[in-house]
């Protein structure tokens, strides 16, 4: 008996000892591809009937989301403290839609008054004519299910007291696939003001591999690191190096370069054409995480099957990495003098 009461005060000990120790590493250790799969396998599946703005998909979607911030411990983001900013959008065709941001938020200790906005899209463009469904797995359930687990990751730190210094804010935009109208919502109208957004880390498709990378398939594209802050890029370079050390991919930084999609060649431009150019436009120096197209890009064949779950793992804590040194590091990021924003002309 003696031992055993010996034995249980020493792994009393020994537990706390490891509790107080624990580093960045652990907490990136807890975004695992089993979750991330749980997650997309939900998220992705036909259920959700292709998450289209406006339709009872996304409807289903934003209620996930808001079930598993509720669930995980993270608060809402908006203004009431809900989850949800409802928005009214149009269309390019001119149609008014109904629809809704998903926001959920950790307020930092003690600069709390400066934001990191992580961005991915909650909606994809829902079921085609003939009735199949655009689950849209990799476009964009990857980015979704990463920043679930980015989230947890955080919320897991700051239960040890390890909270992150600046806020975080997890902003699920929608009508994305409608031409960014959630993003371009969210910056005209900001429950965090933007001058105090210190960055953008936007995630949209990071759970496959494109026709290029066939035979290396351990990268990622990154895009805009060092357009608006070189401070970012540095973040960004360092956090690879030391934790996780993909292959980064620079080439679409320059949006000219030529992509093959719908059957032609032509300019990338994917610096304007995700939810991170609506802070870029706002002088936020934002980074895209994209894994470029491949031949089920907004097809119904973007399935949850088809995702390479250990390369989201990698590339989700890489983000996660990134985050965590951006909200926790004394200086705030930094923009470069006299740094231009390039616009969409
Ligand atoms: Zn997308």
């Amino acid at each position: 008996m003696k031992n055993l009461t010996y034995l249980s005060i020493l792994l009393f000990i020994y537990s706390c000892g490891t509790e107080a120790q624990k580093t960045i590493t652990d907490y990136a250790e807890s975004i695992t591809e089993t979750e991330l799969k749980t997650h997309l396998y939900t998220y992705a599946s036909d259920e959700f009937m292709g998450r289209e703005a406006g339709t009872k998909g996304e409807t289903l979607a934003i209620n996930f989301l808001k079930d598993y911030y509720e669930s995980t411990g993270v608060s809402g983001g908006s203004t009431d403290g809900s989850y949800f900013q409802e928005m009214t959008v149009t269309d390019r065709r001119g149609n008014s839609i109904d629809s809704y941001n998903v926001l959920a938020y950790i307020k930092g200790s003690d600069k709390a008054n400066e934001v990191l906005v992580i961005t991915s899209h909650l909606d994809h463009i829902g079921v085609e004519e003939d009735g199949q469904i655009n689950n849209g797995a990799d476009d964009d359930g990857s980015g979704t299910v990463a920043m679930m687990e980015i989230a947890e990751a955080f919320v897991e730190a700051k239960e040890d007291g390890n909270g992150p210094r600046r806020s975080v804010l997890f902003l699920h935009v929608s009508a994305e696939e409608k031409g960014l109208l959630g993003s371009k919502y969210y910056t005209d109208n900001p429950i965090y003001p933007l001058t105090n957004t210190v960055a953008n880390l936007n995630i949209d498709m990071i759970g496959r591999v494109d026709s290029l990378h066939l035979e290396q398939p351990d990268y990622i594209y990154l895009i805009g690191s060092d357009i608006l802050s070189e401070d970012l890029h540095d973040v960004s370079e360092k956090a690879n190096q030391d934790y996780v050390g993909l292959t980064i991919d620079y080439r679409y930084n320059d949006p000219t370069t030529l992509v093959y999609e719908f059957g032609r060649w032509r300019e990338n431009r994917y610096y304007y054409r995700s939810d991170h150019y609506h802070f870029i436009k706002n002088n936020i120096p934002a980074i895209f995480y994209f894994n470029g197209t491949h031949e089920d890009y907004h097809a119904p064949t973007d399935t949850v099957e088809k995702i390479n779950y250990a390369l989201l793992e990698k590339r989700t804590r890489l983000i996660f990495h990134t985050a965590w040194e951006i909200v926790n590091r004394e200086e705030r990021l930094t923009l470069k003098e006299g740094g231009e924003v390039p616009s969409d002309d």
